[in-house]
């Protein structure tokens, strides 16, 4: 990579990473419990995947496999978009995004914003296997990266490098390994990548893949449904998921999920997304499967900015089974470099 490239790279490389880690208190089922969450919001762009496009194109460029006056081109559910939009303009290419039309408005006005260009793809046009295929023959006619969240090992390894390694020594500053990491799979870059890193620590660490209980995609292998986790589930199982090398999947029902952000929100004031949310019930039950003391960490990927205009803006029936409706919130504390 030229020098000049390099130090774009290194200047905006504080911006990225070395968020807080919450130690969330609370009861399920009148018990104390506690889990552990990284306020992933604190990117720049306020979604996890910062890490990723900083990381995938960083790594490109060290390789020579992208040019400056390349375009960027990416399929996403949101937030990889969102990411590549503002770093691809940071560092000067033009970008262009496919997404699955049922997305919320947010995204595709903060990509617009970050001087994206947003292709949107109806569920008749392929959804998002079609903006998958979409991007790959645009690439065809050349000036054209493809960064390939989906299968690129570089989304596992921004994981390993960053958001796993400081967990690693955030929880080593309280004199804990974790037991159990927590994720809703999306591309799965999250889950393996973080489950990795801290095997290396606690071999016996669990990895539980996250996934709404109305789109059992990893659990059956093909079942698609309509859910209203964004960013998560995406109607297929991506390369870069290695579901021998995880444990048990967990099942989420996205009211729950919701109900679950919205609590985080009105009682703790960290205002999380819905992933986020369904991510917090996962922890739970990972801990149901463990024990009750059993250091499990996850993600909040993101805050509740971009949903808005979506269910999580409303109230929602609490229905018999839920686990929010056995959770008090207690409060949390933050742990930051
Ligand atoms: N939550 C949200 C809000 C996301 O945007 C994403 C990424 N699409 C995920 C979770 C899942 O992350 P990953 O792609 O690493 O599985």
């Amino acid at each position: 990579m030229d020098f000049e490239k390099q130090l774009q790279f290194e200047h905006l490389a504080p911006m990225i990473g070395r968020t807080p880690l919450l130690a969330i208190d609370f009861t399920y089922r009148g018990q104390k419990r506690r889990i552990f969450a990284k306020a992933e919001w604190y990117n720049p762009t306020g979604s996890i995947k910062d890490r990723v496009a900083f990381y995938i194109l960083q790594q490109a460029y060290e390789r020579g496999e992208i040019h400056p006056d390349d375009i960027i081109v990416e399929a996403t559910s949101g937030n990889t978009g969102i990411s590549f939009s503002a770093i691809g303009r940071y560092l000067g290419h033009r970008v262009i995004i496919y997404m699955p039309d049922w997305m919320s408005r947010e995204r595709i006005r903060l990509m617009e914003s970050y001087g994206a260009q947003v292709r949107l793809v109806s569920r008749a046009q392929g959804g998002f296997l079609g903006s998958i295929a979409m991007t790959e023959e645009l690439a065809r006619q050349g000036g054209v990266y493809l960064p390939r969240q989906f299968s690129n090992p570089d989304n596992t390894q921004a994981h390993i490098c960053t958001t796993g390694e400081e967990i690693v020594q955030q929880l080593a500053a309280l004199g804990l390994k974790a037991d159990g990491i927590v994720a809703g799979v999306g591309t799965g870059g999250t889950a393996m990548g973080i489950g990795k890193r801290l095997q290396k620590e606690n071999p016996s660490c669990k990895i539980y893949p996250l996934e709404p209980l109305s789109s059992p995609t990893l659990s059956t292998g093909y079942k698609v449904g309509n859910h209203r986790i964004q960013g998560i589930s995406d109607e297929f199982i991506p390369d870069i998921v290695k579901l021998d090398e995880m444990d048990d999947v967990v099942s989420v029902d996205d009211g729950d999920a919701i109900i679950m952000s919205r609590m985080l929100s009105e009682e703790l004031g960290l205002g999380v997304g819905v992933s986020s949310g369904a991510n917090f019930i996962g922890c739970i039950m990972a801990q149901e499967k463990q024990s009750a003391d059993a250091v499990i960490v996850t993600t909040f990927a993101d805050d509740n900015k971009k949903y808005l205009s979506t269910d999580y803006a409303e109230p929602q029936p609490r229905k018999e089974g839920y686990l929010s409706n056995d959770v008090q919130l207690l409060g949390y504390t933050a742990y930051r470099f």
